[in-house]
């Protein structure tokens, strides 16, 4: 099977302009899912990463949004985005496309993330946003790098170092932003925070801490989820997992 067989053209009505869209969707039951990365990026076992298929926007009016929040949208929301979104967006004529590159994704949830701070979204669903943009940064850095190992193995020089370092960088700062509304978003809001209980939240943002070096506020976060009597099993066996990477990261820092 390939990757557009895995995909169907959904009909919806976009929730800001009313206009009856289709939007490409994941078939649902076809994904199969196997072990996350530390920071809870989901991955899956179909030979494309089904993580580019997170985001919806209308061909019309250029509301875009996570396709777990699409149909969210209040009355003074929406009215934000009529004024600062679609009086700006020129409605595309040609046909969706068939499936995503990395590139449209990305493309697709930066808008996602611009649609959010202009319709004051909670710091939840913009932290989330910005942590699925630095997935899909890590995505298209792996995809790069395996090219660059099959130009190696027949002798051939590897071309992608450039962007390579480009995906590197820009995963970083939004695993940075991710991270810093991950923390205001605990002081302003109620769990759950987009989907995720607390004690979830708080693992991932030890691995966020961790990602981006800052090893006390990770250690701190993990000794929380750890110690944390009703925290379920994956979780808890993620946090020891990571708890010796912190620690050791520590330890390492002291004695350099
Ligand atoms: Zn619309």
């Amino acid at each position: 099977m390939e990757e557009k067989d895995y995909l169907l053209k959904k009909n919806i009505k976009c929730p800001v302009c009313e206009a009856k869209i289709q939007v490409l969707a994941l078939k649902s039951g076809k994904v199969v899912r196997t072990e996350s990365d530390m920071d809870l990026r989901p991955r899956n076992t179909n030979g494309f990463d089904s993580l580019k298929y997170g985001a919806y926007s209308c061909p019309v009016c250029g509301y875009t949004a996570l396709s777990r929040t699409f149909d969210e949208i209040l009355r003074p929301q929406r009215k934000l985005v009529k004024e600062q979104i679609q009086a700006n967006f020129v409605p595309k004529a040609e046909e969706p496309l068939e499936t995503y590159s990395y590139d449209d994704a990305i493309k697709m949830h930066k808008m996602a993330l611009l649609t959010a701070m202009v319709k004051r979204a909670k710091m939840s669903e913009k932290a989330y946003t910005a942590l699925v943009i630095a997935w899909l940064w890590r995505g298209k850095r792996e995809l790069l790098t395996a090219e660059d190992e099959e130009r190696v193995a027949k002798e051939e020089a590897p071309v992608n170092g450039a962007e390579v370092m480009e995906c590197i960088n820009t995963e970083r700062e939004h695993l940075k932003m991710a991270y810093d509304g991950f923390v205001t978003a605990m002081a302003e809001e109620v769990p759950p925070f987009i989907g995720m209980d607390m004690t979830t939240t708080e693992y991932l943002m030890a691995a966020l801490a961790y990602e981006i070096g800052n090893y006390e506020d990770a250690a701190k976060l993990i000794s929380r989820v750890i110690t944390d009597k009703y925290v379920n099993s994956r979780v808890k066996n993620k946090a020891l997992d990571i708890k010796d990477k912190i620690l050791g990261a520590i330890r390492e820092k002291e004695e350099a």
